[in-house]
């Protein structure tokens, strides 16, 4: 299997070459799956670096870039060989947004004379659009989330405590081919539920409360994200209105995600109705992220976005209305913008569902 990245288009680069250091930068260009690499890419080179640990991995993995083997640390080895060989780099980019100020001041050290220029975001700037293959694998991601939310909604929960009701969803997901989870769940339950990224904790389920889930699969590296808030029972009529507001929200905002559109508008079509109906400032977060090789990646959806959508994005939606004391109602799913418009990659009833 070729990695989805391994046609360059050099003009994303703006340096003459690029040293990649974040793993699922890396794991994009080259294959590689492990947790210690770095890829060099020079006018004339592809070059992959790692330690002994990956040697039989990288060889099985990495397409596109000639291996090397380094005693040490990956990007050292990596420094040391581009001096060594006297490889020709001209202006170097470096992953900015994610090297350690360590490894920069090793990189400044042992590429002493080297011009350097933060390249951040270039390798992410890729990824936005996905290929044919990595949609495929985060739908798959996606009908193992849907699946997990039909057997949440034919489960108990009331007299649960949250962190059980997610080690159970957990459980499910891994069983039924998931690759390690991209985030841990979030089971938030009653006033809890305020909380939006509120971890999974001790507190018992009880009836007549929201409660709030945010889960992900990963299939071959790639991450799917939908969150729903379920009932256990009649809720209050400030809560099952917000319920509707964010539901609303939701519905609008994805019909918005058109090739073409800009994320900050996207974002306005959700957040301006939920301001209308009075609720402005409990919605505090972002509309959405791009989900793929991480679960948290670029483009994203907020006010103050920048990002414009184009076919074969792969993004969230998920407006959320918190109240302190009372709880709160998020409504997320995957979406793919495609050149007809929205289609959702996850697709769990957003109807409330009541669980027992
Ligand atoms: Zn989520
Ligand atoms: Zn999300």
């Amino acid at each position: 299997m070729r990695p989805a990245g391994d046609k360059l288009p050099r003009h994303f680069f703006h340096t003459d070459s690029l040293l990649v250091t974040h793993l699922p930068n890396v794991r994009y260009l080259t294959g590689f799956t492990g947790s210690s690499g770095c890829a060099l890419i020079t006018p004339r080179q592809k070059l992959f670096f790692t330690d002994f640990r990956y040697r039989q991995q990288a060889c099985l993995e990495v397409k596109g870039f000639g291996v090397r083997i380094t005693p040490g640390a990956a990007l050292e080895g990596a420094c040391r060989y581009a001096t060594g060989r006297g490889l020709r780099l001209g202006v170097l980019g470096y992953d900015g947004a994610h090297l350690r100020h360590g490894e920069y001041l090793l990189l400044r050290r042992l590429l002493r004379g080297v011009k350097m220029k933060n390249a951040a975001g270039a390798v992410e700037e890729m990824r936005m659009v996905k290929q044919k293959s990595e949609i495929r694998r985060v739908g798959e991601a996606c009908r193992l989330v849907d699946d997990a939310y039909r057997r949440l909604a034919r489960s108990r929960v009331v007299g649960r405590p949250e962190k059980e009701v997610a080690w159970m969803l957990e459980k499910w997901l891994r069983e039924a081919g998931s690759g390690p989870l991209p985030f841990g769940i979030i089971v938030a339950s009653g006033p809890r539920a305020a909380m939006p990224h509120g971890a999974a904790g001790d507190r018992v389920i009880r009836k007549g409360e929201v409660v709030v889930v945010d889960m992900g699969a990963s299939v071959d590296g790639y991450a799917s994200d939908a969150t729903r808030t379920f009932a256990t029972g009649r809720l209050p009529r400030r809560l099952s209105q917000i319920y509707g507001l964010v539901r609303e929200a939701q519905e609008s905002a994805v019909a918005g995600c058109l090739a073409g559109a800009a994320g900050a508008a996207v974002d306005a079509l959700a957040r301006d109705h939920i301001a209308a109906a009075g609720h402005g400032d409990e919605f505090g977060h972002a509309l959405g992220h791009g989900v793929g090789l991480e679960a948290h990646e670029s483009p994203v959806l907020s006010k103050r976005s920048h990002d414009k959508l184009k076919a074969g994005m792969v993004i969230t939606i998920e407006p959320g209305v918190y109240v302190e004391g009372l709880g709160g109602v998020r409504i997320e799913d995957t979406v793919l913008v495609t050149a007809r418009g929205p289609e959702r990659l996850t697709g769990f009833s957003r109807k409330i569902e009541y669980l027992k």
